[in-house]
């Protein structure tokens, strides 16, 4: 049987587990954040969207699988709201740990806000979600990456900044 290396086009349930695990991540946060104010949860949400429109914008619009089923998720739906970049720029660009914060804040806000919940006001549920949410976070998103998306991913063959800073570690 041959080892497949690269998936040109992923197979569904690897995006739908990833977007699923991303979806889940913010649901949490915004309920985290519901607890102090519908204004503040809102608030969160358009952060996490912001965060989302700049990978799209910046990342995904160059990569090898835009228009294409890719394994976070994001191909199609890149192609369908921004215009093809030039895939040359995806290979060339310099990712730091200071420009991915952003992306960690998603998740790192929600757990101190439900840290200064579970000190002012302690309960289960909370953490509970804490727990799943660092759970998901660290351990959920490392699997799908390293086990499923990155894993077959044509982009990192021909070069994926991202992947090499990650795989430094
Ligand atoms: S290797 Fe790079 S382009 Fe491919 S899924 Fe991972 S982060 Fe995205």
């Amino acid at each position: 049987m041959t080892q497949v290396k690269h998936y040109d086009s992923f197979p569904v349930w690897i995006p739908i587990l990833s977007t699923f695990v991303s979806l889940l991540i913010y649901t949490i946060g915004f309920y985290v954040f519901l607890q102090f104010s519908i204004i503040i949860a809102v608030f969160y949400i358009l952060y996490c969207l912001w965060v989302e429109m700049r990978v799209l914008t910046k990342s995904c619009v160059s990569c090898y699988y835009y228009g294409k089923v890719c394994g976070l998720g994001r191909g199609v739906l890149c192609s369908l709201l921004f215009k093809k970049g030039d895939p040359a720029k995806f290979v060339e660009k310099e990712v730091s740990w200071i420009q991915i914060v952003p992306d960690f804040l998603v998740f790192i806000f929600p757990l101190l806000g439900g840290i200064v919940l579970l000190i002012t006001d302690f309960s289960y549920t909370i953490l509970l979600l804490l727990i799943f949410l660092f759970v998901l976070s660290f351990v959920g998103s490392a699997v799908i990456r390293g086990s499923f998306a990155c894993k077959y991913c044509k982009q990192r063959e021909i070069g994926c900044p991202a992947e090499k800073l990650f795989s430094k570690q």
